[in-house]
């Protein structure tokens, strides 16, 4: 009968696909994927060849009604991405949120995400945390952001791209201040899984000294505000400093 399956595949490392993954795209009529170019040898590799319709930010608005009345009609469908899992920072939200409200099965096939493996890696306390997904790229909204979290306790993590990782960096150095601890996961169960820890300005003069690190795919994890009433002082002198600075 009628359902939406919605499945994660691997970040990196085929090995990582799962059996019932795998098992569930084989089994619906129809695999919605994020960029069918892009997940055709995922498919191909296990020997998949149940059809593929794209379904991306461009089209999910307009596509999701009729997904939704074909899944009604009785057509079993698996929503993949190009990595990782679905809705994490990947489309399918409005899709899963028209299935849900027309009464459609949801369920999932959970397996690999960069937020989760980073996390898990990390030894940064994870048992309450904040995923702020991708920072803003423009630079005055990216600081703004980092500002709004500079008093939270929990752990941020944030997906990065090789763009940006340099500017965004140096923007949680300044906003969180140098002194706060965070690990830099790259290219997780890739041929360069790299994981740096350190503090803020520590990791980043790493990955300023060798542009191997500004390659690939991060998650950055930060350590939440420990002491709060530190770091308020820290950032009332650090912006004393840089005021003296300008003084006569
Ligand atoms: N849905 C995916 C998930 O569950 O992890 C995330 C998709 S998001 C568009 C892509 C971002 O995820 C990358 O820019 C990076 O921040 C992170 N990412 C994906 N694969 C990764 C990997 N192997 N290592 C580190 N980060 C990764």
């Amino acid at each position: 009968s009628g359902g939406l399956w919605v499945v994660a595949t691997p970040i990196g490392n085929l090995g990582d696909f799962a059996p019932r993954a795998a098992e569930t795209l084989r089994s619906v009529d129809l695999v919605l994927a994020e960029d069918t170019r892009h997940s055709r040898p995922l498919l191909l590799q296990f020997g998949i060849e149940t059809p593929m319709q794209a379904l991306h930010d461009h089209n999910e608005a307009t596509q999701a009604a009729k997904l939704v009345e074909r899944m009604l009609a009785g057509a079993s469908m698996a929503l993949i991405s190009d990595a990782g899992t679905p809705l994490i920072s990947d489309p399918g939200f409005r899709l899963v949120q028209a299935a849900r409200a027309a009464g459609v099965p949801v369920r999932p096939v959970p397996g690999p995400s960069a937020l989760v493996a980073a996390l898990s890696v990390a030894g940064i306390a994870s048992d309450r945390f904040c995923f702020e997904g991708f920072l803003p790229s423009k630079a005055g909204a990216r600081r703004e952001a980092i500002a709004r979290l500079a008093a939270e306790p929990r752990t941020l993590v944030f997906y990065e791209s090789a763009h940006r990782v340099v500017e965004s960096l140096a923007d949680l150095r300044d906003g969180l201040g140098g002194a706060r601890k965070m690990v830099l996961a790259r290219e997780l169960t890739k041929r360069f899984e790299t994981v740096l820890d350190g503090t803020i300005g520590e990791v980043r003069e790493r990955v300023m000294a060798d542009a191997d690190q500004q390659r690939g795919e991060f998650v950055l994890v930060v350590e939440g505000v420990q002491d709060l009433a530190a770091a308020q002082l820290a950032e009332g002198r650090r912006l004393y400093e840089k005021l003296a600075g300008h003084l006569p």
